[in-house]
């Protein structure tokens, strides 16, 4: 690339971001006038050479620890959330269940016991067996 990195306009960069990719990924250069990095130092306007030390931490702090430990606890805190809410949810219709078969069985209650009159009154013997029989 002829045109330094520093004198480059909007088009040019649009025009050359494949080759910008290359010379700013692992900059080894600063440019002491704009602060603008390359591994090139004919790219920029007053390169500075980066020193080691301080290229290598940058690296670090970008792909190590911190950022990925907050996603992750942020993940797992989503997750958590996710859960308790299905549960209540779950309960919430497992207790709608629960209410709908207690009237049903207080129905049935109702019921057994009209039929548990008429039987005594027709046939108190068979009462007597279908008693034994719980
Ligand atoms: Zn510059």
């Amino acid at each position: 690339m002829s045109k330094r990195l520093c004198k480059m306009n909007h088009r040019d960069i649009r025009a050359g971001l494949g080759q910008i990719h290359q010379l700013v990924a692992q900059p080894k250069f600063v440019c002491s006038s704009c602060a603008r990095s390359a591994n090139d130092k004919s790219s920029l306007c007053k390169p500075c050479l980066i020193p080691e030390q301080a290229r290598k931490p940058i690296v670090d702090m970008v792909s190590l620890a911190p950022k990925s430990q907050v996603s992750v606890e942020k993940n797992v805190t989503k997750k958590a959330l996710k859960q308790v809410k299905k549960r209540d949810k779950k309960l919430k219709k497992m207790l709608k269940a629960q209410r709908k078969l207690l009237k049903k069985h207080r129905k049935l209650e109702a019921k057994l016991a009209k039929v548990d009159k008429r039987l005594n009154r027709y046939a108190p013997q068979l009462d007597q067996a279908n008693l034994a029989m719980h």
